[in-house]
């Protein structure tokens, strides 16, 4: 049995927006809804919708309830950073699911072929993340913006999400983390690597598979799930 966490309590400050991101049309329909509609319509067993707690109302009323979204279980309140908000969610899912995927609701594109390969990725080798290969060369840079190293672009990927784990992994590196007070983290198969030497595998995702962060992105969305 599978658990989705979906992410949507961010402040989305890059999209210098009134409206708060996950709230922002897509033609015609909040960004959240994409994300809820495809798990919705997957073999997850339950969602966890995590928001801000002054968002919950609203998210019950105009998303979940106005959608007819039929999986969505429990609707928590976030935390300030991301991993506060994912290990609410994850306290938040049924203790009898094994499985346990968290992805951002930032990212309507995802698919259902995501999902599948996730969930059988997390049963396999317990972690994995919806990842792509870069194309680009990647740098890292001095203080001063200049560059110091090229790493071999056969050996980067974007990560993505769905990020997915086998239950009683995740929960015992979110513990870790928890005693460590480490507060860099920005996402969960990091953690997994961190704290218990974890590898998480790399499954295939998309290159449309993108986070929606700039206004520049509302178009391209608008565009990938036309
Ligand atoms: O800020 P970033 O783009 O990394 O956020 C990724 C996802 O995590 C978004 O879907 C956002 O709503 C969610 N998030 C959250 N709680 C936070 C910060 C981000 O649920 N405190």
């Amino acid at each position: 049995m599978v658990s989705a966490i979906v992410l949507a309590a961010g402040k989305g400050s890059r999209m210098k927006s009134d409206k708060a991101k996950q709230f922002m049309d897509i033609n015609s329909k909040p960004l959240l809804y994409y994300s809820l509609k495809v798990f919705d319509a997957s073999v997850v067993d339950e969602i966890v919708l995590v928001t801000r707690s002054s968002d919950i109302d609203y998210v019950r009323e105009e998303i979940v309830e106005k959608y007819g979204f039929q999986k969505v279980r429990k609707i928590v309140a976030g935390g300030k950073e991301r991993f506060n908000s994912v290990s609410r969610g994850i306290k938040a899912c049924d203790k009898r699911n094994k499985i346990i995927m968290i992805h951002d609701a930032a990212r309507p594109c995802v698919t259902n072929r995501m999902i599948l390969d996730s969930i059988s990725g997390a049963r396999r080798y317990k972690a994995c993340t919806v990842a792509m290969p870069v194309k680009d060369t990647i740098k890292i840079v001095d203080e001063e913006g200049f560059g110091i190293d090229t790493p071999d672009r056969r050996t980067l990927y974007q990560i993505q999400t769905p990020q997915t784990f086998d239950r009683e992994t995740l929960e015992e590196a979110y513990e870790r983390l928890r005693i460590s007070g480490d507060t860099d983290i920005t996402d969960d198969t990091m953690i997994v690597e961190r704290y218990l030497d974890i590898k998480s595998k790399m499954i295939e995702g998309s290159y449309e598979n993108i986070k929606v962060t700039t206004p520049d992105d509302i178009a391209l969305a608008e565009i990938y799930l036309r």
